[in-house]
């Protein structure tokens, strides 16, 4: 059984992945969270991994009080993350820490050989080529765990990566597909937060809201698989239940689908090449009834353009790009009228 860490344990993602490697027996080896003490000792008494970090240094005193009556370890800052990103014992690390603070474990896990399943996308915006090169040197997998590039990724199982046309990258188009500009004035935090399909963390919500998570998701595609991003076609579905495709030379597409539920990616992620018993519900398509898709309006939504532009522009502009991305969204989770 594979041997586990999980970064960002505390998060959406995180407590979806829990819940994969219990269903499936993975032993949690570690786990680390940004600020949330309360949960991650909940955790770490439950699942009882060998080492527990915490980003913020002023919970470190705290979290180590309150977990002397175990045997584990507890580890602060980011050089926490690292140690555990390094761990001997690791097959895999999961990462789901949220912004480009997930770059620095990502390239340490990777350095020490480890396969990383990445639910960090700000990892490849900010880093893409850093990463990708360092894990080919190493002989490192990297498993996406963003549903799209996870079904990207799974329409290429036993295919010719040469012979890939283009790449068929889905989005649900967020709570505001349809407004105008003028509407988008009016909308509140509240309502940027209400995802139609996906739960999923704050960040990337929001992120979704603005299509900002689709310029994204394209540079991540690009890294991920050795793609132009003209090769890279984003369609809005709102149904979210074709999570992506891959359209080959003999044009074939070929599409994976599922209910959207990000425990599938996890799962994925941390069994492939196998595919081991369910923890999502079944697909009833018959429900489904009817598919969608529409091009994006990159008029009304310009940062998906952004992105690209940033990624044409090269040397630090995507980092740029996802920094500023970063710093909006808190100042926007933070002020905007509830
Ligand atoms: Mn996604």
């Amino acid at each position: 059984m594979k041997r586990v860490s999980i970064l960002g344990s505390t998060g959406s993602i995180g407590t979806q992945s829990i819940e994969v490697c219990e269903k499936h027996g993975l032993e949690i080896i570690a786990i680390a969270a940004h600020s949330s003490i309360d949960m991650l000792e909940e955790q770490a008494r439950k699942y009882r991994p060998k080492y527990v970090g915490i980003f913020r240094d002023d919970k470190y005193e705290e979290l180590k009080k309150r977990l002397s009556d175990t045997d584990i370890t507890v580890l602060c800052g980011m050089e926490g993350l690292c140690r555990i990103a390094s761990l001997e014992e690791n097959d895999i690390v999961l990462n789901s820490v949220v912004g480009m603070v997930g770059l620095l474990p990502t390239l340490t896990a990777i350095n020490a050989g480890k396969d990383v399943a990445l639910a960090n996308k700000e990892t490849l915006v900010a880093g893409g080529t850093l990463v990708t090169s360092l894990a080919k040197e190493k002989g490192v997998k990297i498993y996406p765990v963003d549903s799209e590039h996870s079904a990207i990724f799974q329409c290429l199982q036993g295919n010719n990566p040469k012979q890939v046309n283009k790449i068929i990258l889905t989005a649900s188009g967020g709570p505001f597909y349809g407004y105008s500009y003028e509407q988008l004035k009016n909308v509140t935090k509240a309502d940027a937060l209400k995802h139609p399909n996906w739960d999923m963390g704050n960040k990337i919500t929001i992120d979704s809201a603005t299509l900002m998570n689709k310029g994204f998701e394209v540079i991540e595609a690009v890294h991920l698989f050795n793609v132009r991003p003209d090769q890279i076609e984003v369609l809005v579905h709102r149904e979210s239940i074709m999570h992506s495709a891959v359209e080959y030379i003999d044009n074939s597409v070929i599409a994976q689908m599922s209910v959207p539920d990000m425990r599938l990616c996890v799962h994925y992620a941390l069994t492939h090449p196998d595919r081991t018993e369910a923890v999502v519900p079944q697909l009833d398509l018959t429900k489904v009834g009817k598919m969608t898709f529409a091009k994006p309006d990159t008029y009304t939504f310009p940062l998906l353009d952004l992105a690209k532009s940033a990624f044409f522009a090269g040397g630090a502009c995507p980092a740029l790009v996802n920094a500023a991305d970063e710093i909006a969204v808190e100042a926007e989770i933070a002020l905007l009228a509830g």
